[in-house]
């Protein structure tokens, strides 16, 4: 519907601007002709070249004293030649002072015309997106305008005709801003001083003029931010940043991204609602909602995300997926955009992969020392499958990206399977597998290990097509990392043997499963110690006596702690649960020995569970006990 109305909009346009080059010409001669006696000019001009110097008597006295006696006829009032005289043809008795055309009302009626087309475009879309009564402000745009223009085109004087178009333009368009004005939060008004101001500067920022803006709004420019498009297939295109440069939303754009890196979020989510767009960023796990556009602002932006990931903009209900990259201060961000339309609009989530984000390595996750060692001692074997699991989100690829570069990789030849290349690695060959197109980890494991691997990644098992292979590769000389979906570790081991690997194969080749979790990091500025409860304590099997306090985010703080910008947690710490398999292990998975033999067998091994794990923790003060509860069901 918005696109038939611009297509009328434009279409009038055309035929009014037609119009107006023929009002033009009208109102310059109707105003120009009374002044001057047509004949006057004529007269003179009609004078040959050779007749005389300037000054002299009409010429044509001359002319006619050759053909006829002067005493025959008095000399004619009007330029008339009969027989050999000849008029010079290179100048035609055509009216030259005056003149039908008059450039600079032409340029004016023009600046008229299309400001009326622009003015009526933006109240079509932004009554539409807005809601208020967007046929009624159409049609008086409209109806209003082309008649202002009407009448225009039939009056004799040009102000006349210069006033109409703009009393009949801006008035209803004053009349609309107001309306809608009242219906947005203050930062969405135009036309206001504030806007004004705003606009102004941008402006005066493009052609390289900076007048200081204050803190928020910064320099016209926006946040120091380069976007990069990307093409279907992932590759960069900058022509697509050239088409959303100067479009509406462009530095809203470049803001919400920018506000999400300096808060840390992994995730952009812009969820339409009636009148606005809302969004709400994951940080450390959790999602915050920030401060929310307009709806017509918020569709521009949204717009814009999709133009720089090659997506249809035209298609807002199938769900699409694109990319793009974000450059600032030399870091090289790169966005997972997806879509999908919902009830009232158009939903969009940003995944944001910060490629120059250092993963670390498996010290550096702060495992309890005696399971660091454990873990390096089985990261570093020849042969083996270690599986790490946890639900989506619990930093699993974190710790295999860890793992993988505790390895020299090269000496080894380090291969991973991946559904996305979350970060890209040195010197290990990384493939991306396309599920899409109906590639299977499964067959590209099979693959691979055709190019003489050492150490093997797999993003997640979930077929046993995959869990068979992987289990064959780490019984036949490779090392095999990968990931399963599931809450702790003996479950995940049960999940494995479910998806119908053999017991005996799975047995002889799996060295160990690592649940995990991500809890996150009280802020070491704002944290307040508090007494807990003695029964608590005691219902947690902690020592009553020894244990003197806890720590949470501030209850009631005086001022908003600049370290965490008032969330009270900064960063995220792992809770892991490390299932070590042994031979007694061993043997019992081949025995299909049951669930609650395993568990007491492990626990006889030294296997503290992730609630005990997460205790310490919230002991030493690096979390509080609600965000332990949290991640820990
Ligand atoms: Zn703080």
């Amino acid at each position: 519907m918005n696109t038939h109305h611009c297509r009328t909009i434009a279409s009038s346009g055309i035929v009014f601007g037609a119009l107006l080059l023929c009002a033009n010409s009208v109102t310059a001669q109707t105003s120009t002709a009374p002044g001057d006696q047509p004949a006057a000019p004529a007269t003179q001009a009609t004078l040959p070249a050779d007749a005389g110097a300037t000054g002299e008597p009409p010429a044509p006295v001359e002319v006619v004293v050759d053909a006829v006696p002067a005493s025959a006829w008095p000399p004619s009032p009007v330029p008339f030649f009969r027989g050999n005289a000849k008029p010079n043809s290179s100048k035609t008795p055509f009216p030259q002072a005056g003149g039908y055309f008059s450039l600079f009302r032409l340029i004016f009626y023009i600046g008229l015309l299309s400001f009326w087309v622009w003015s009526s475009a933006w109240v079509n879309e932004d009554s539409t997106s807005l809601k208020v009564r967007s046929d009624f402000w159409n049609s008086l745009m409209f109806g209003v305008g082309a008649a202002g223009l009407l009448l225009a085109v039939t009056s004799p004087s040009f102000f006349l005709a210069f006033a109409l178009i703009g009393t009949s333009t801006g008035t209803p368009l004053g009349f609309y801003v107001k309306e809608r004005n009242s219906q947005v939060p203050d930062k969405a008004k135009v036309l206001t001083p504030e806007h004004i101001r705003r606009v102004g500067i941008r402006l005066l920022a493009r052609i390289g003029i900076n007048i200081g803006g204050d803190g928020e709004v910064g320099s016209g420019n926006g946040p120091d931010i380069e976007f990069v498009g990307r093409t279907e297939t992932g590759r960069i295109d900058t022509s697509r940043t050239k088409q959303v440069e100067n479009s509406r939303g462009f530095m809203a754009a470049k803001e919400v991204v920018y506000d999400a890196l300096i808060r840390r979020a992994t995730d952009i989510h812009l969820e339409p609602r009636e009148d606005t767009m809302n969004i709400r960023m994951r940080i450390d796990g959790v999602m915050y909602p920030v401060e929310p556009f307009d709806r017509a602002l918020g569709d521009a932006v949204l717009n814009i995300f999709k133009v720089l990931g090659a997506m249809d903009i035209t298609e807002k209900r199938r769900s699409l997926d694109g990319s793009f990259r974000a450059i600032t201060e030399g870091r090289e961000i790169d966005f997972r955009v997806a879509t999908q339309g919902i009830r009232g609009g158009e939903k969009m989530s940003l995944r944001i992969l910060d490629q120059s984000a250092n993963t670390g390595t498996l010290p550096q996750l702060g495992f309890r020392k005696a399971l660091e060692e454990k873990l390096l001692g089985i990261v570093h074997q020849p042969h083996g499958l270690l599986v790490v699991c946890g639900p989506t989100g619990a930093g699993k690829s974190t710790t295999l990206y860890a793992a993988l570069k505790g390895i020299d990789a090269y000496q080894r030849n380090i291969i991973t399977i991946e559904d996305p290349v979350e970060y890209q690695m040195e010197n290990i060959t990384q493939i991306e597998v396309n599920t899409k197109s109906g590639q299977t980890f499964g067959s590209s494991l099979r693959s691979i290990l055709r190019q003489d691997p050492d150490v093997i990644m797999v993003g997640e098992i979930r077929d046993e097509e995959t869990a068979q292979i992987a289990c064959q590769a780490a019984n036949t000389g490779h090392n095999v990392f990968s990931t399963v979906h599931a809450n702790d570790s003996i479950t995940a081991l049960f999940r494995l043997l479910d998806l119908g690997i053999e017991p005996f194969l799975f047995a002889s080749s799996i060295s160990g499963i690592l649940a995990q979790r991500l809890a996150r990091r009280l802020c070491p500025k704002c944290k307040e110690a508090y007494k807990p409860k003695a029964e608590f304590l005691k219902q947690a099997n902690l020592p009553v006596d020894r244990i003197e306090k806890f720590y949470r985010p501030p209850r009631k703080p005086k001022e908003e702690c600049t370290a965490c910008g008032g969330l009270g947690y900064r960063g995220r710490v792992g809770v892991f649960e490390f299932l070590e398999i042994n031979d007694r292990l061993r043997d019992m998975i081949r025995e299909k020995a049951p669930l609650s033999q395993l568990k007491s067998e492990a626990r006889k091994n030294g296997m503290l569970y992730m609630q005990e794990e997460g205790l310490r923790l919230v002991v030493k003060g690096v979390t509080s006990i609600e965000e332990l509860m949290r991640v820990v069901k």
